[in-house]
């Protein structure tokens, strides 16, 4: 085993293969852990956890040496808790994540990828009250130790969650915030505005406001835009404005060392670029159009 972080990527889940062939996978891919939805990233109908060939699943990790612990969860994006504009889905999105947490408990996964929402035109300080209220709920009487982890978004539309700054006013309103951490995505700070180039900086305000121990899963991802643009477009390693170097630096970083990385670049047609992108990234090494070969 190497020193560097675990290295993975979002894999599909679906009917009728489910977690048994995201571990086959990943095993293909030579990852080290992967990120998975429970069912449509688009949407929350999900399956019946006891369709989901977890058992078949568990023993292929074993045999590669995944640690269910290191996998990621991603809740999908539809749900808003950062809006009480319509109570109903408010409701919704607390029990919805309710639900999200045990699944996860069920996959002994202990991180929950979740996008903070959208205001909705309401604004941001609004938004922050109703995204700690619904955090609060969803973590009313839960026993389990899955931690929820607000993304780093791009600021697309009316996105909250775009600084640091919001998480700082953040955490100090929950009931349980040690329940609570953080997946910061290159693609979304850099698009956000943060200077990538400059990453230990980055990091250091990150810890001077909320704490680096808060940084529980990292998402890789290259930018189709520019630094600001808050376009939130992923693009594959190398080939968008954040480029190789710095991507490599930052799943390089000892600060960052603790936590999965998990790459969110695009397909090529239909085909999925993880496997070369990870193994530049173990490699330190990039290999000039290499999108060209898939
Ligand atoms: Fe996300
Ligand atoms: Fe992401
Ligand atoms: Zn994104």
């Amino acid at each position: 085993m190497s020193d560097l972080p675990l290295l993975g990527s979002h894999l599909p889940m679906s009917a009728p293969g489910y977690f048994a062939i995201a571990c086959e996978l990943a095993k293909t891919l030579g990852e080290d852990t992967f990120m998975f939805y429970t069912g449509a990233p688009q949407n929350s109908v999900r399956a019946d956890i006891a369709k989901m060939r977890i058992e078949e699943g568990m023993k292929i990790l074993d045999a590669v040496g995944i640690s269910p612990s290191s996998l990621v969860i991603h809740a999908p994006y539809i749900v808003n808790p950062a809006s009480r504009r319509k109570e109903e889905n408010f409701q919704f999105a607390i029990a919805f994540l309710k639900q999200e947490l045990a699944r996860a408990n069920a996959f002994g996964v202990k991180n929950i990828v979740v996008h903070p929402g959208s205001h909705l035109g309401d604004g941001e300080d609004y938004a922050l009250d109703c995204l700690a209220d619904a955090i609060d709920a969803i973590l009313e009487g839960d026993q389990t130790d899955v931690a929820i982890c607000l993304e780093t978004m791009a600021g697309k539309g009316k996105e909250v969650g775009t600084s640091f700054d919001f998480y700082a006013s953040l955490f100090p309103r929950l009931s349980r915030p040690e329940r609570v951490g953080l997946c910061l995505d290159t693609c979304h700070l850099n698009d956000a505005g943060y200077d990538l180039t400059h990453f230990d900086e980055v990091l250091a305000e990150l810890d001077f406001k909320i704490g680096l121990q808060k940084v529980k899963v990292v998402h890789l991802n290259d930018s189709k835009f520019e630094r600001g643009s808050h376009k939130d477009r992923h693009e594959n390693i190398g080939y968008g404005t954040i480029g190789f170097d710095v991507l490599s630096k930052i799943y390089r970083n000892p600060n960052l060392k603790g936590v999965p990385f998990v790459l969110e670049t695009p397909w090529i047609d239909d085909v999925m670029p993880y496997q070369q992108e990870i193994e530049m990234l173990r490699s330190g090494v990039y290999v000039p159009s290499w999108r060209e070969s898939l």
